[in-house]
């Protein structure tokens, strides 16, 4: 079957991937698996840009084990989609300083969530150029398999449209290579966390994770912020906006209990606890073949491994292509030796 496009997309391997990733970017990617040639990658050099220290990445191999394992509970199916690792594809430099040079350091500056970056891991005062530059990368890993599709949350929206900026700027300055790709963000465009403070991070302690027990889950969702005018189960509350309802309608199927809790939210007629343990048991039947999934995966050793290598070794020919067409357009020199 001839494929739509390519897709490109992927997260940095800081921790265990969670509800809000799969909202906002993972449910796409399965559903579009079959119909687009899609490249998943695991972003290792961006965590560098927030976290160079040896103690990160010192977890790197653990993270980026759990992210692949991750991305097959969910249904993304290895022999589909390649999923790759970002090191593991040293091209991604090379474009990675090409690019640099077509974009304004003012135009950086101008990305609110680079910022927002930049201040959850409290380096507001001492921004590292490498984070200045995390979507200037994205924009290599983006157009090194020459992706046309990038589902992502929203957070990552303006920095699809840095990639799509240098795509048309590198075009125009030395003819046509790369495709300009269009953003897709998920259904929940940016989940809240359970906290009903952020929006739920790997890193903010908000979020109910693909690989929780169904106890934790229980544990999470009871402590999750409601209403918080709301003292007693006979003062009606206030729907719109309210973690609980947001996630029912995330991720419970049965929209008549979900209209009927909210109706009676409404008028003081139910308690937070019913609310609560309804959708307890939602997110635990979503969440069961996400872990049934899982357990088959975990019982075959080395298996994430083999997926990662061979997607990597397939990542790597195709950006070898595109650097190929990269030089040749630029009219770059190169040495007349052999090697290099
Ligand atoms: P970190 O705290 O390390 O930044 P994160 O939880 O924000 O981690 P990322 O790896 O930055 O996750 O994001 C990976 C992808 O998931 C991106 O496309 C991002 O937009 C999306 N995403 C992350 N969190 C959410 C969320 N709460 N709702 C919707 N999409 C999300
Ligand atoms: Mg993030």
């Amino acid at each position: 079957m001839t494929k739509k496009g390519r897709i490109l997309t992927g997260d940095r391997p800081t921790g265990k991937m969670h509800l809000g990733h799969y909202v906002g970017s993972l449910a796409n990617r399965v559903r579009l698996q079959s119909t687009y040639d899609c490249f998943f990658i695991v972003a290792d050099l961006h965590t560098l840009t927030t976290k160079p220290e040896r103690e990160h990445i010192a977890n790197l191999a653990q993270n980026i084990h759990d992210c692949v394992l991750d991305y097959l509970s969910v249904g993304i199916d290895p022999d589909q989609a390649t999923i790759f690792l970002q090191s593991g594809v040293p091209e991604t430099y090379e474009l990675n300083l090409i690019f640099e040079n077509l974009v304004s350091v003012a135009r950086m500056e101008r990305i609110p969530s680079l910022k927002d970056m930049a201040r959850a891991a409290n380096m507001e005062d001492s921004m590292p150029f490498g984070l200045l530059g995390y979507p200037i990368l994205q924009a290599a890993d983006i157009l090194l398999p020459r992706g046309n599709l990038v589902p992502v949350g929203k957070d990552n929206e303006s920095h699809v449209e840095i990639t799509r900026e240098i795509a048309r700027r590198f075009n125009n300055l030395y003819g046509d290579v790369f495709p300009i790709p269009d953003v897709l963000v998920g259904d929940v465009p940016s989940l809240i966390g359970i906290d009903g403070q952020a929006k739920m991070s790997k890193s903010l302690n908000n979020a109910i994770f693909l690989s929780d027990t169904a106890e934790e889950v229980t544990q999470k969702v009871r402590g999750m912020f409601t209403d918080p005018n709301r003292v007693r189960a006979d003062i009606p509350g206030r729907v719109e906006g309210n973690p609980v309802f947001i996630y029912h309608d995330a991720f419970n199927p049965n929209v008549d209990e979900i209209n009927d809790l909210k109706e009676r939210y409404l008028l003081g007629k139910v308690g937070d606890v019913e609310v609560k343990k309804k959708l307890t048991i939602a997110i635990n039947n979503f969440l069961e073949p996400i872990r049934e999934r899982r357990a088959q995966y975990q019982s075959q050793p080395g298996l994430v491994e083999d997926v990662l290598v061979a997607g990597t070794e397939r990542a790597r020919a195709e950006a070898q292509k595109t650097m190929a067409a990269v030089r040749e357009a630029m009219g770059m020199y190169r040495l007349p030796v052999k090697t290099l």
